[in-house]
């Protein structure tokens, strides 16, 4: 799918301030952090929820896992949480698939 006018999320790929991007994938600090260090992966292309990943070719699975990844490694995170909101039951507020990624600290309790 592409780029959707009226989402918050396709507005912060083509206008966000990237923390980095590459191959398809942006990555975004969360404006209301839940972690001392919470980032938002996304991909560029405009995707409702975590359930189409069913969708998606193999190596674009695999790249956006891998993007996921390299993003904490690149941040100075070892330990952290990956989570993945999935439909409104779920918490999911944003209907443009992302990652987030939480660390840095103790900030689960
Ligand atoms: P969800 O609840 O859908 O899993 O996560 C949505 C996340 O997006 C929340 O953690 C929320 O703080 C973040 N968020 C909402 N609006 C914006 C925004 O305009 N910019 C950024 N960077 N994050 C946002
Ligand atoms: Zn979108």
């Amino acid at each position: 799918m592409a780029s959707r006018p009226d989402c918050l999320f396709c507005k912060l790929v083509a206008e966000g301030e990237h923390v980095r991007a590459d191959d398809g994938f942006v990555a975004v600090a969360d404006i209301n952090p839940k972690a001392p260090v919470h980032l938002l992966v996304l991909p560029e292309r405009h995707v409702d929820t975590f359930r189409d990943v069913a969708e998606f070719p193999p190596e674009e699975a695999k790249r956006m896992l891998d993007f996921v990844a390299e993003t904490a490694r690149e941040v100075g995170l070892e330990d952290y949480q990956v989570v993945v909101n999935v439909g409104r039951g779920a918490g999911q507020t944003v209907f443009h698939l992302h990652w987030h990624i939480l660390g840095g600290g103790r900030p689960f309790e």
